[in-house]
């Protein structure tokens, strides 16, 4: 297999995968401003929500806290937290409202223990460690093959760089249903607990929906860096080898 021509695809889908996963993340706070305008009814806050969520689950181990910047909210599992943005906790929109549910449902699957939640948990620090010690590895990699002629070495990096990027695309692919039951979740609890009306239900569930498309372009993305990486190191592998 002519692996240069894998790598020189990948390496130029990446561009468009970006522009993808910028579109979504600007399609996200759009859908999440417009909707950031729109109070529920029935007036309750976010945090008032979580708290009713919790304790409608039989949660009693988790806490609520706020956190900085914009939808940066999410579920801390090792401290058993949900994290609520300064935008979200005291609001009574229908986007907070939905937005809380959702991290409330992962609260859930901690809860149940569901496994592959819990299998996710352990991917975290591979990824941050990807993230950080990707790009030294290749070109460590890439410089031993090449420059300083020890090729067996320089490759070995290179699939090890391919392995790691693998271990991150798994971990995207893990996300997502995970995300889509958070949702799903999320919605439910909002039904049982008659927090929504229907067409903010319906408006709600707009806002989630949006939220999956920026975790199905990050999976996207992964995918792309993924294959680009292992083929390059077998390109490597095929230089080494002449
Ligand atoms: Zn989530």
């Amino acid at each position: 297999m002519e692996w240069y021509i894998v790598y020189i695809v990948m390496s130029l889908l990446i561009i468009p995968c970006l522009i993808l996963g910028s579109f979504s993340n600007a399609r996200v706070n759009a859908v999440f401003d417009k909707s950031s305008k729109i109070l529920s009814r029935k007036g309750i806050t976010s945090c008032e929500l979580a708290e009713q969520m919790l304790s409608h689950a039989g949660i009693d181990d988790v806490s609520i806290a706020e956190i900085n910047g914009k939808l940066s909210d999410c579920y801390d599992s090792k401290h058993k937290v949900v994290k609520l943005s300064t935008s979200v906790i005291r609001s009574s929109s229908v986007a907070a409202l939905g937005i809380t549910a959702h991290e409330i449902g992962h609260a859930v699957q901690d809860h149940k223990k569901m496994w592959l939640f819990r299998f996710r948990q352990t991917f975290v620090p591979i990824v941050n460690l990807v993230s950080r010690a990707f790009v030294p590895l290749i070109v460590v990699g890439t410089l031993l093959s090449f420059a300083f002629y020890l090729p067996m070495v320089g490759n070995i990096i290179c699939w090890i760089s391919a392995g790691l990027y693998g271990l991150s695309f798994l971990f995207y692919l893990i996300t997502l249903p995970l995300e889509r039951d958070a949702s799903k979740k999320a919605l439910q609890l909002l039904e049982e607990l008659n927090a929504l009306d229907n067409d903010e239900l319906y408006t709600a569930k707009a806002v989630l929906r949006t939220a999956l498309y920026t975790y199905l372009s990050a999976f996207t993305i992964s995918l792309v860096y993924f294959l680009k990486a292992l083929s390059f190191a077998f390109m490597v592998a095929g230089e080494r080898d002449r």
